[in-house]
């Protein structure tokens, strides 16, 4: 996807604070930061939403992979940390290149939104 700003990233167009990366994967840190360990998680191929993605080949499982590589890089591991997929309007997803967060570093509230 040409105009994607996530493939702009995973091209290079963009730069990005690099956490994680394999063959299938690329992480970094949020440009806005909810937390202090506010990481975004993407496949390298281009999927819109989590409606899009086909659930019984690897991309989910390999997202969940990173997350935890991240997890350990970004040292929360032990400490706790969530993981969101925002998707479509009413779920908050702004950029519609399917992405996981990773948000900890500090006590999340309990409310899920
Ligand atoms: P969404 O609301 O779609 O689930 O989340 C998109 C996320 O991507 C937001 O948290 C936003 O801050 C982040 N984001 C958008 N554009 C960029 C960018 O160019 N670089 C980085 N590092 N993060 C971005
Ligand atoms: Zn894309």
């Amino acid at each position: 996807m040409t105009d994607c700003i996530f493939c702009k990233i995973i091209r290079g167009e963009i730069p990005c604070t690099k956490v994680y990366e394999d063959d299938a994967v690329l992480a970094f840190d949020d440009i806005h930061p909810m937390a202090p360990v506010h990481v975004v998680i993407i496949p390298k191929t281009h999927v819109a939403t989590l409606m899009d993605v086909d659930a019984k080949e690897g991309t989910i499982g390999r997202l969940i992979a990173a997350a935890q590589e991240v997890a350990g890089i970004k040292n929360v591991a032990a400490s706790g940390f969530r993981t969101v997929v925002n998707c479509n309007a009413d779920g908050g997803q702004v950029v519609f290149h399917l992405h996981m967060h990773l948000l900890g570093g500090r006590k999340l509230e309990d409310q899920m939104g």
